[in-house]
């Protein structure tokens, strides 16, 4: 007799974590009209943070990449709504493979003066990026978005 695949059920976590992936995803299509939304951009991604460090296991790969995809989109446009002024690049260092935020492909340049200590060790230095926040912690999974 053939088997039919029992269909996955979702968990709570989840469930929870599709609905908290949505909130982002509609906070970030607003924000490309207003900067107003990044309140409540900030406490999507607050509560994405948590959902992952309680959670780990409910999110997909594509639940990871989508959410730094949204968290890269974010910083975007709030940036977009500020007034535009010239940045002076910054030359890559020893070991930087690129000369971007991997995220939100803001060029890296003054603003990027933050070295975040959880992500980097002796052989190398991760920046912070300006606009969208992305360091070494999301691609080390220390941390969501
Ligand atoms: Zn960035
Ligand atoms: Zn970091």
């Amino acid at each position: 007799m053939p088997t039919t695949p029992v269909p996955h059920k979702p968990t709570k976590a989840e469930i929870a974590v599709e609905e908290a992936i949505e909130r982002l995803r509609v906070a970030v299509v607003k924000s490309r009209s207003t900067p107003g939304v990044a309140d409540e951009a900030a406490k999507a991604i607050e509560h994405l943070n948590q959902l992952y460090a309680k959670h780990k296991e409910a999110f997909t790969a594509e639940d990871i990449r989508f959410s730094n995809v949204l968290r890269g989109f974010l910083g975007e446009r709030l940036a977009a709504h500020k007034p535009k002024t010239a940045h002076t690049k910054k030359a890559k260092r020893k070991g930087d493979k690129l000369d971007h935020c991997w995220r939100c492909q803001t060029p890296v340049d003054e603003r990027f003066t933050t070295n975040c200590p959880k992500c980097s060790d002796k052989s190398y230095q991760w920046r912070v990026c300006p606009v969208c926040n992305a360091c070494g912690c999301q691609r080390a999974g220390l941390v969501l978005i």
